[in-house]
């Protein structure tokens, strides 16, 4: 099956690309329906998909980033304006699933279609609600650990003799990337909140980065937070400039989830080329 796979991959090298951004956005499709239903409770089964007003939504207005477009952003039913999270979350999961398999051995790809939706779910819970649910925040954690058992290649564990013992080792490094990333994020909240007075950071955040531990290891948890960290800080500048210029106090948010979502992709996409060019560019 995997070598017939692989032949296939290997003569039509487009064709897999498409059907990976295809899948993606189907999977994007019922992330958005996750991302509409988790935080609030519901069951993301049933019932099938409804508009806002309670019609049901016929099947070609369901269709990824087209139905959107099709419909250019508003209800057939009752007019009500569509929110652009569902073209966008679609087209993200679709860059996501077709960008691992362009940018990753075929292994690790296809664990990236799990751990990548994964992210952008607890992201867009995050953004949309303020409330990330502990059922996907966990389920990232326990995944992460499977998958290094099942793919040895995830935490580059495939020098040892007895195959094994690549897993053994593998599984061990995704326990202690857990134990990384939850401590790194426990201490980082202990002493910003002595030293914000208030919450800094909350344990969603410390679940997340537990997890990208388990699917990348220790380092992958150190570059989740610190890396996180910067893109927040990226994204919450705008604002805090904006504030500044009207003198006011900057109210915002930093969206750590999202931020940490994204350096965690970036890791398992690009990990180890990133500290390369960290380290040339530090020595010059
Ligand atoms: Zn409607």
């Amino acid at each position: 099956m995997t070598a017939a796979f692989e032949r296939f991959a290997a003569l039509h090298p487009g064709a897999v690309l498409v059907c990976f951004g295809l899948v993606g956005a189907c999977v994007g499709s019922f992330l958005n329906v996750c991302i509409h239903r988790l935080p609030k409770g519901e069951s993301v089964v049933t019932p099938g998909s409804r508009c806002a007003c309670g019609e049901p939504i016929p099947w070609w207005c369901n269709l990824p980033v087209l139905g959107w477009l099709l419909l250019r952003g508003r209800a057939r039913c009752c007019g009500g304006r569509i929110s652009a999270r569902y073209p966008v979350v679609e087209l993200l999961t679709a860059l996501a699933f077709a960008g691992s398999w362009w940018l990753l051995p075929p292994a690790k790809a296809f664990a990236a279609c799990l751990f990548l939706p994964l992210l952008i779910l607890l992201a867009g819970c995050d953004l949309e609600d303020m409330l990330v649910p502990d059922a996907p925040n966990f389920t990232l954690v326990g995944a992460g650990l499977m998958a290094s058992m099942l793919l040895p290649e995830l935490q580059g564990e495939t020098g040892h003799a007895v195959a094994a013992m690549n897993r053994i080792h593998s599984a061990g490094d995704s326990l202690f990337g857990i134990a990384v990333g939850t401590a790194v994020v426990w201490w980082v909240r202990t002493v910003g909140t002595v030293l914000a007075g208030r919450e800094a950071m909350g344990e969603a955040d410390i679940i997340l980065c537990a997890g990208v531990g388990a699917w990348c290891g220790w380092e992958g948890a150190l570059f989740c937070l610190f890396g996180g960290s910067i893109v927040g800080v990226i994204t919450a500048l705008p604002g805090v400039i904006s504030a500044r210029v009207r003198g006011a106090e900057y109210e915002g948010v930093v969206p750590f989830v999202p931020s940490m979502a994204v350096a965690g992709a970036l890791w398992f996409l690009r990990g180890p080329e990133l500290v390369r060019a960290w380290h040339h560019w530090v020595s010059g």
